[in-house]
């Protein structure tokens, strides 16, 4: 093979690669949205009003950025409110590392009422990120206040077997 022909296979690899990761993308954020309320959905799209001119997806922050053009820096900068930024997390570890994408209402309900509600805690089963209240310190790390007990959306597990917070 010649090298022409390498590099002609190879950047038509890499537009399948974007094109499958494109659709990865939409599937993951309409994933995240299905489920939601009209009520909560309006929190979301508020949020966007005004901001979709200076924004594509997401303003960047000063970070690297692979794959997908945003990271969690850039979600916490954006500072929108808990369940939109519950929702951005869903899709950028599942991006990241296949994490799944579902968000119950009631679990969508726990971020619109608690805007201290993060998708921080995986599922032992799936890896699913569950809600965790934290506050998010100056060094970019979390401080976990309190855990929501309950049923994985996506798997089922029991989060509350054998779990005690430590405070
Ligand atoms: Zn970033
Ligand atoms: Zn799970």
């Amino acid at each position: 093979m010649t090298s022409a022909t390498l590099a002609r296979r190879l950047s038509k690899a890499e537009a399948l690669l974007h094109e499958r990761e494109q659709r990865r993308f939409t599937a993951a954020c309409d994933a995240v949205k299905r489920d939601l309320t009209d009520e909560q959905r309006k929190i979301a799209d508020a949020w966007w009003e005004g901001r979709r001119e200076d924004l594509d997806g997401i303003a960047p922050c000063s970070g690297k950025h692979r794959r997908i053009g945003f990271c969690e820096r850039c979600i916490t900068e954006a500072n929108p409110p808990a369940l939109l930024r519950a929702m951005w997390a869903l899709v950028m570890w599942h991006m990241q590392d296949g994490t799944p994408t579902v968000l119950p209402v009631e679990v969508a309900q726990v971020y619109v009422e608690d805007p201290d509600a993060w998708p921080l805690r995986r599922c032992e089963g799936c890896r699913y990120l569950l809600p965790e209240q934290a506050r998010l310190c100056a060094d970019g790390t979390f401080r976990v206040i309190a855990r929501y007990s309950g049923t994985c959306p996506s798997c089922g597990l029991d989060s509350r077997e054998g779990e005690e917070i430590a405070g």
